[in-house]
């Protein structure tokens, strides 16, 4: 399936320094940092710096470099941040929204990391 990314997008924007960021951490592949609007006391935005859309297209087409880079670094943030129930705390969530029905909104791959408050169940069920 072919991904048509595109460079105009915010953190396209973000990783070229023409919008500045509140950067948590940078790797050689990956940036994070915190969400402009965020929904918890923790809500950090993970990027590949690769041009990648969503989960399953950087899943598919990154190096193995790049993904055990960034699962690395998104890691490392949630103990540096105090959440990881590995490190006896109350956790957190990880969310990464693809396309249309998640409303994904930028699309350059992202996963979010949500905590620091109960975070309730993941999904409304429709009425
Ligand atoms: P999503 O709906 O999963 O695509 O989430 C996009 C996220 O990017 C939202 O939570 C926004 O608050 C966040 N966001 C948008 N622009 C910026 C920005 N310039 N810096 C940091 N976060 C941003």
């Amino acid at each position: 399936m072919p991904y048509a990314y595109d460079d105009q997008n915010i953190f396209a924007k973000i990783l070229r320094g023409e919008i500045p960021n509140k950067t948590v951490a940078e790797s050689d592949h990956t940036l994070a940092f915190a969400d402009i609007n965020p929904a918890a006391p923790v809500h950090v935005l993970v990027i590949p710096k690769g041009a990648y859309v969503c989960f399953d297209h950087f899943a598919a087409e990154a190096s193995d470099a790049e993904i055990a880079d960034f699962h690395r670094v998104a890691a490392r943030i949630c103990v540096e941040l105090g959440v990881s129930p590995g490190d006896g705390k109350a956790g957190y969530r990880t969310i990464s929204n693809a396309g249309a029905d998640a409303v994904q909104e930028v699309p350059h791959y992202h996963m979010h990391i949500v905590g620091g408050r109960p975070l309730g169940q993941m999904l409304q069920k429709p009425a």
